[in-house]
This record gives C-alpha cells, sequence and structure tokens, in this order.
C-alpha cells in the first residue's frame, strides 16, 4: 500500500528490485561496513568497487546472506531477506558465483549446471514421491533449461567432462551456467575477471552484458577490474572504509574527486 503510493507520488522513481539500507557489519571491533545504502533496479548492472578492505566482500557476502548486518535492511522487492539463509537465497531469485569458482569438481559439467537448477526448485522428496508424474515433468522442464543454458554460454561440447580437468577460464563460465539455471533475478558476481587474461575479461564482459539483455538478469558486479566495471556498468557504487563514498554512473564516479583520492592512497591503482 505504503508502496504503491510511493511508486505514484509526482516524481517518485520505480520501485528497486533490492534496496540496501543503512547496513553496517561490526566484526568484533571492526566497523566493516558503515550505514551504506543504495538502490538496485531492474534489468541494470551496477558495479561495487572500491580499495583493498573498503567493504565490498563484508556488502556481497551480507547479500548472498553469508553474513548478517550488525544494523539496516536488504529488501528484495521490498521484502527483507535477512531471515533467509544462504541456502535459501535462490528461490527467491538472488543467485551469486564465487571468486575462487565453488563447483563440485568431480562431477560433470552437466550434473554441475543441473544442481544449480534444483536449487529453484522448493520441492521436497516425499510428497513429489506421490506425485510421480509431475516429478517427471519437473525433471524435464530442468533438463530443458539445463541444455538450454550449455548452449547459450557455449558449454554443450563440454558437458559430459569433469570439471576438474577443465581450464579456469572455463570453470568460471560453467559456474555462471550453474548460477543460471536457477533462473536468478539478480546475479551477485564476486571478481568474475579474477585469473582471466585481457581477451577473457573482453568475452566475460560482453557475456555480462548479453545475460543481463537476453535473460532479464539484474547484475550485481563486485570487482577490482576498473575497465570490466567502467565498460559495463549502468551504475556504480564505490565503498571506501566501509562507508559509500561516491555513486552514479562510471563516467560520474571515476571523476569524483574523493574516488581518485581514494585510489591514490591505495595500492589498487
Ligand atoms: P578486498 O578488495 O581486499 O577483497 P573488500 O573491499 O572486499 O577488500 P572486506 O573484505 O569486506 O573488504 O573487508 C572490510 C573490512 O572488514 C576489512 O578491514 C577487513 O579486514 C574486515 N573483515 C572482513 N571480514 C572479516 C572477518 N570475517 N572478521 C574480521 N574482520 C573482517
Amino acid at each position: 500500500m505504503m508502496q504503491a503510493q510511493l511508486a505514484q507520488a509526482p516524481g517518485a522513481s520505480v520501485a528497486p528490485l533490492l534496496a540496501v539500507r543503512d547496513v553496517s557489519v561490526v566484526f568484533g571491533g571492526i566497523v566493516a561496513l558503515n550505514g551504506v545504502s543504495f538502490d538496485m533496479h531492474r534489468g541494470r548492472i551496477l558495479g561495487l568497487i572500491g580499495p583493498n578492505g573498503a567493504g565490498k566482500t563484508t556488502l556481497f557476502n551480507c547479500l548472498s546472506r553469508l553474513y548478517q548486518p550488525s544494523t539496516g535492511d536488504i529488501l528484495m522487492e521490498g521484502e527483507s531477506i535477512l531471515s533467509r539463509p544462504a541456502h535459501k537465497i535462490a528461490e527467491i531469485g538472488i543467485g551469486r558465483t564465487f571468486q575462487n569458482v565453488a563447483l563440485f569438481p568431480n562431477l560433470s559439467v552437466l550434473d554441475n549446471v543441473r544442481i544449480g537448477a534444483h536449487s529453484r526448485t522448493t520441492s521436497d522428496m516425499i510428497s513429489d514421491s506421490l506425485k510421480l508424474n509431475k516429478v517427471r515433468r519437473t525433471e524435464a522442464a530442468i533438463n530443458e533449461r539445463v541444455h538450454e543454458i550449455l548452449g547459450y554460454l557455449h558449454l554443450e561440447s563440454v558437458a559430459h567432462t569433469v570439471v576438474a580437468g577443465l581450464p579456469f577460464g572455463t570453470q568460471k563460465r560453467v559456474e555462471l551456467a550453474r548460477a543460471l539455471a536457477a533462473q536468478p533475478k539478480i546475479l551477485l558476481l564476486d571478481e568474475p575477471a579474477g585469473g582471466l587474461n585481457h581477451e577473457e575479461v573482453h568475452v566475460l564482459g560482453d557475456l555480462i552484458r548479453r545475460i543481463r539483455d537476453d535473460r532479464d538478469v539484474t547484475v550485481l558486479l563486485v570487482e577490482h577490474h576498473m575497465g570490466l566495471v567502467m565498460s559495463i556498468a549502468d551504475h556504480v557504487v564505490a565503498l571506501n572504509f566501509g562507508k559509500k563514498l561516491a555513486e552514479g554512473t562510471p563516467a560520474q564516479v571515476q571523476a569524483d574527486p574523493d574516488v581518485i583520492k581514494a585510489y591514490l592512497g591505495s595500492k589498487d591503482q
């Protein structure tokens, strides 16, 4: 009710898909995040940047529910996600990848991606066993989805290959496929360019944009690779010492004197 009124108010902006509201995280005496707020809007790519220790990973871990904020809230489509454990975020449409790839190394590409697809289904085995036809239909739909995604990410030729034997760049694509198999509304990418060469980063940038455009996925990109963030993000949030330093278009944030100062004073340049 409240939101509908706000949305109709003159000059009011569209309700965000995800809202970070005044989030703070304290570890012992260390304030890792200090009252950070920003919105993520549908269909956008948001780049989260900041020098080492700025709080990017801490915020990412709050969004993916590995950390619990000390204060503040995170709302997905207007509802708090803070009572939801990490293994239940796929159900509400939040997918993620990991900095160092977190696949099942001894399983095939196909099986890893299939596991991703299952993480979106909320059914339980006992009730499903009483509805065999429904299970068969669900499995058929999952198989179709998995193969569509393998084709989309050019992974069909390695579908039956064990993940451990694949080059790192390909493993990263498998992880993306696994996250997409859960049909996320938001994809959280934790330093996807890490460990990739120049050409691979370029291809990755095109791929992330294509995923946003073709699959209606909103993206949060935590990334040290400035070239990637500035070339594909629609909106950038810069953190430093746990606080939001600046936000705006890539050009605005790049030109912000506080952001320039923060990077000049760090080892990240
Ligand atoms: P980097 O770019 O180096 O990964 P970051 O921007 O991701 O840095 P965080 O890892 O979120 O920064 O760290 C923010 C602050 O919180 C740092 O001072 C860090 O030492 C501290 N911190 C992060 N995680 C923990 C933890 N589990 N326990 C204690 N302190 C932590």
